[in-house]
């Protein structure tokens, strides 16, 4: 049996190895990528017992960085409110679906939640992604704080990096499965109003049980 990793439970290593990348000194495309090597890198980890996998999964990430920073400034701009989130879950789901995901939208009866699915069979490797905006987190793309609009929505958590980084490690697991180096089925679990609305732990988990996964992963 694979470990079975509660969404909002990670490990406390994971999380202040992603807190010590994010303050890190770099532009905000290498951060990405790295949030993107991280998960994937935790997947196959955990659940795969051939390890040698990881430069292949750093290097999948870094040849599409540009691609994830490009979606990733886009759902910056359109900042989309939990549950609104109809072309930042768009964005996400058509990305994928060039990738060869096999992709359902509108799940669990929500407009903008879908999973995308790559590969078959057991271990199912879950990793959960959210693009909401946040209240009151309205901001340009600069250092310092100066709001588009005045109490407006924006990504001031990196939801708009998370999401994003999430299909990226997804992807780069696809490319394994497809390559035949891993066995098994990768699938991405599209998780609308992650924060202010019924957050992914509700609406995530009975849809994850139902899709039998093995292990499941989220940034936080
Ligand atoms: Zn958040």
């Amino acid at each position: 049996m694979f470990a079975l990793l509660h969404s909002l439970s990670p490990s406390i290593r994971w999380i202040t190895f992603l807190r010590s990348q994010v303050r890190t000194k770099g532009n905000m495309a290498t951060r990405l990528s790295t949030f993107g090597y991280v998960l994937a890198w935790l997947a196959l980890g955990i659940s795969s017992p051939c390890l040698a996998q990881k430069s292949k999964l750093a290097a999948s990430i870094e040849q599409r960085g540009m691609e994830s920073w490009t979606a990733a400034k886009q759902i910056w701009e359109w900042a989309e409110p939990g549950y609104q989130e109809h072309k930042s879950s768009k964005l996400l789901a058509d990305l994928l679906e060039r990738h060869g995901f096999q992709v359902e939208r509108g799940v669990a009866e929500i407009p903008t939640a879908f999973t995308a699915t790559f590969g078959s069979g057991a271990p199912v490797i879950g990793i959960l992604g959210e693009y909401d905006a946040l209240p009151g987190l309205s901001q340009q793309a600069v250092p310092t704080r100066e709001p588009r609009q005045s109490g407006g929505y924006g990504h001031g958590c990196g939801h708009h990096l998370f999401g994003v980084a999430s299909a990226s490690a997804a992807i780069a697991i696809a490319e394994q499965l497809r390559a035949g180096e891993i066995r098994g089925t990768v699938r991405f679990y599209g998780c609308p109003a992650e924060e202010g609305g019924v957050p992914r732990s509700s609406w995530c988990s009975p849809a994850l049980q139902r899709l039998r996964y093995s292990i499941a992963l989220a940034s936080r």
